[in-house]
């Protein structure tokens, strides 16, 4: 039988955006020491825009580069995706087809596009395969910047804003009230997530971090003897959602991470997280 005062809690819990699926995971949130938060569409409101398009090659123009771009994107469920989409509906291009698409797992997307290999990718990834990258980029890069490659040429890239969301500010200032550590981990750029964590007062950020890298940075933290709540979102996010002791996967995320995760996040609101440690630490008292 569930404990009345779990069950009120729970049911308290549904009416301030958590779907507690774990029980245990709900009653552990007390003893949270570290918070490990995505950044889009969690800190963030998770909505792209396009607010620059540079192009680097004589041959192609900035509709042109975003047209081929978005021929890779209308297959892609990622919010950078959904941003791109949104601008090439506003300026009327018709999107072309693309074929082979796949995704390059943190990085981008890459796909043939009118008979030429056009990549979709991170700044991480052109430091990876040794391609330099434009020296004005540096300047706009606390944004999120996707490089365009047409067979492996460099030929442009796509700066987009996303906003901090209103209430993140408050939920870290909350969590560090009640000692608890935040920490950011992102595949963004570092620009990126250095810019959000000053504005938030995030203790520490791993940026440009694969799938792979998300679960190891969680077992680090682990190890350290930190007891890690995660938020995530993406099909990557669950095998560290997986690892952390407290999984959380934002609603407007994918089916895996919230099969993955113990409590869901319904609303992707960081102040039901704070709810969250705060019902947990007041349950625990009232059953002791
Ligand atoms: P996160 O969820 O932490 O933002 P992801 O692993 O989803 O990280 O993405 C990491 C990076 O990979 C993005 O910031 C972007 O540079 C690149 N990327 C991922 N998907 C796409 C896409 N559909 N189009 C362009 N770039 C992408
Ligand atoms: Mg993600």
């Amino acid at each position: 039988a569930v404990p009345l005062v779990v069950a009120k809690s729970t049911a308290l819990s549904a009416k301030n955006g958590l779907l507690i699926k774990n029980r245990t995971a709900f009653e552990n949130a007390r003893k949270i020491t570290t918070l490990v938060f995505d950044k889009t569409g969690t800190l963030t409101v998770g909505k792209f825009e396009v607010s620059k398009i540079v192009t680097l090659d004589s041959g192609i123009n900035e509709n042109d580069l975003l047209r081929i771009a978005s021929a890779l994107e209308q297959n892609s469920e990622h919010p950078i995706a959904t941003g791109i989409m949104q601008k090439v509906k506003e300026l009327s291009i018709a999107v072309p087809d693309a074929k082979n698409f796949q995704a390059i797992t943190g990085q981008g997307i890459e796909a043939t596009v009118e008979g030429k290999q056009v990549k979709v990718v991170s700044p991480g990834y052109l430091k990876e395969k040794n391609i330099a990258s434009p020296d004005n980029f540096k300047s706009d890069a606390a944004e999120t910047i996707v490089f365009v490659l047409i067979n492996n040429k460099l030929s442009g890239y796509i700066s987009l804003s996303d906003t901090i969301r209103p209430e993140s500010a408050e939920a870290i200032q909350t969590l560090h009230n009640n000692h608890i550590k935040c920490v950011l981990l992102t595949g963004d750029n570092k620009q990126v997530a250095e810019s959000v964590s000053k504005k938030l007062g995030i203790d520490q950020f791993y940026a440009e971090v694969l799938p792979h890298q998300k679960l190891e940075k969680i077992k680090e933290l682990q190890d350290k003897g930190e007891y890690v709540a995660m938020t995530g979102d993406g099909v990557n996010d669950a095998p560290a959602l997986a690892q952390a002791d407290i999984g959380i996967a934002v609603g407007s995320g994918s089916d895996i991470a919230a099969e993955t995760a113990g409590i869901v996040l319904v609303n992707s609101n960081p102040k039901d997280i704070v709810n969250l440690v705060l019902f947990g630490k007041a349950t625990y008292r009232k059953m002791i």
